[in-house]
């Protein structure tokens, strides 16, 4: 490693520093030769029983019998993708920003990459391209009978890890056609777009569907989202520069969260100097006390000063959270089987 890498890394916040280990933790339990948690299953990768991809696309002339017998097919992918979306609601987007091992695999790549090699993905209009798409893949593509597995980054990160490792199913998947079809998209849209996140804000349909259960939650004042305080707000700009999602704009020269595009990474709150954006729930009043400039202010009560409420340690609500979920896989795993 160069000293400028040294002094890079040096200056990388401690949250993602902790959330770069979560993910590379993460890849080792379920890709490459390592992959324990799929092997409790008996699988090799993502696929089969552990897809979360494919339960809920809709067939003409299906029935419930069908979606039912999908369901079964791939039931720990089912309780994995509720359990997903379940944190979301309360916590954001964990999964996709810390654990997933497939986008994460192609951020930590993206970012080990020099930025001059790399597509600017995030100004594109990344609501109508990533919802036109999950319409044309839950329904459209089905009708044609295009194959879910066809641009399935599930299918292609771990097979590339397998390669890595010179596994014979993973070098037979890259020379074939959707193996190079797939491959390029990697390439593309993960290690070669900038922060590497462009396939999970385009193309992949859970991170679709998670984020319109981000973007439900934080209407909730009890949930945990990336929130903006705005009369603290200088308009800086410098969290839509770090935002690996493009999730921030400023408007009115005061940052604006798209929620249905935020991935709960944290970087914003970490590059904030105003302590102006947070993970927090929302404001406890629901009225503000004064609207200043279009501005609403909502003061916190004065006891708040002397007794704060004790916050909570996001990196413990993950720790619980990965802890719980491979608690539930490994339960699933073994005992409900059926
Ligand atoms: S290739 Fe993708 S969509 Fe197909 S079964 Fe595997 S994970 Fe599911
Ligand atoms: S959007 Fe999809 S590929 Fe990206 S992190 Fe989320 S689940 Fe993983
Ligand atoms: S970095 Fe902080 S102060 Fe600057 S625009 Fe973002 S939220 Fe506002
Ligand atoms: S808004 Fe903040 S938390 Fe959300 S994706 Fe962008 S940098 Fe990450």
């Amino acid at each position: 490693m160069n000293i400028r890498a040294i002094e890079r890394w040096k200056k990388v916040p401690g949250m993602q520093k902790y959330r770069y280990g979560i993910i590379a933790l993460s890849c080792l339990a379920f890709l490459g030769p390592l992959a324990f948690l799929p092997q409790l299953v008996g699988s090799k990768d993502l696929c089969g029983e552990l897809c979360m991809r494919r339960f809920y696309l809709y067939f003409p002339g299906m029935t419930w019998e069908d979606l039912w017998m999908h369901v079964s097919v791939a039931w720990i992918g089912v309780i994995a993708f509720f359990t997903i979306i379940t944190v979301t609601f309360f916590f954001g987007r964990i999964w996709c920003s810390f654990i997933c091992p497939v986008g994460g695999m192609a951020e930590l790549g993206s970012r080990a990459i020099g930025d001059r090699w790399k597509i600017e993905f995030r100004a594109l209009p990344q609501v109508p391209i990533r919802y036109g798409y999950l319409a044309a893949y839950m329904v459209l593509l089905p009708m044609l009978g295009v194959s879910a597995c066809t641009l399935c980054n599930f299918v292609t990160v771990p097979r590339f890890v397998d390669a890595l490792f010179g596994g014979a199913t993973g070098i037979a998947f890259l020379f074939s056609v959707v193996g190079l079809t797939n491959l390029s998209l990697l390439l593309l849209m993960g290690f070669f777009s900038s922060k590497g996140r462009a396939y999970c804000q385009l193309m992949c349909p859970i991170g679709a569907l998670d984020a319109l259960v981000n973007r439900l939650g934080a209407k909730f004042r009890f949930t945990y989202h990336i929130r903006v305080e705005r009369s603290r707000c200088t308009g800086c700009n410098e969290c839509a520069k770090a935002c690996m999602c493009g999730a921030i704009k400023m408007v009115d020269r005061i940052a604006t969260v798209d929620q249905t595009s935020c991935m709960s990474c944290h970087d914003c709150v970490d590059v904030c100097e105003w302590h102006a954006i947070e993970w927090t729930p929302g404001p406890r009043k629901k009225q503000p006390k004064r609207i200043k400039r279009g501005i609403e202010i909502y003061p916190e009560p004065q006891w708040e000063a002397f007794a704060p409420a004790p916050a909570i340690n996001r990196s413990r609500v993950i720790n619980g959270l990965i802890i719980s979920f491979m608690i539930l896989f490994i339960a699933a795993t073994t005992w409900l089987k059926f």
